[in-house]
């Protein structure tokens, strides 16, 4: 399969890990939004939101855990941050393997435009 992120996973391409475990990896994002911009990946590739399913609820839950305690490592918990998950073309998705965005260190504006 053709998937950017399975490819990070893989390790065939590079990218700044940042956490690591049996379920879920951590990386920068490539193009940061903000001060810290964080991408949590579940290891097993889900195309969109659309495809996740009940067996998949703990792998969610994981994914949103992880991205806690990265903020609280990357000195956001206090100030505050958020999580972001596109769904399909309308939120902008681009990388069809799911994907929690970490974002903050600065204000951020409520932008849904
Ligand atoms: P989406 O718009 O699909 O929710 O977000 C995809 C994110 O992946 C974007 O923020 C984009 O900058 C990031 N991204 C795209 N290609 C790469 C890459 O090769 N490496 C890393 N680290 N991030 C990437
Ligand atoms: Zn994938």
């Amino acid at each position: 399969m053709d998937c950017l992120f399975c490819a990070i996973n893989d390790k065939t391409i590079p990218a700044t890990i940042v956490y690591e475990d049996d379920t879920v990896l951590a990386f920068r994002d490539i193009a940061p939004q903000a001060p810290t911009h964080i991408l949590v990946i579940p290891k097993k590739h889900i195309s969109t939101l659309n495809d996740i399913e009940q067996v998949d609820e703990t792998l969610l839950g994981h994914m949103v855990h992880t991205a806690k305690k990265l903020a609280a490592d990357e000195g956001l918990a206090d100030n505050g941050y958020r999580l972001i998950m596109n769904c399909n073309a309308d939120s902008g998705q681009t990388v069809f393997h799911i994907h929690l965005h970490i974002v903050g260190g600065h204000r951020l504006q409520m932008s849904l435009g």
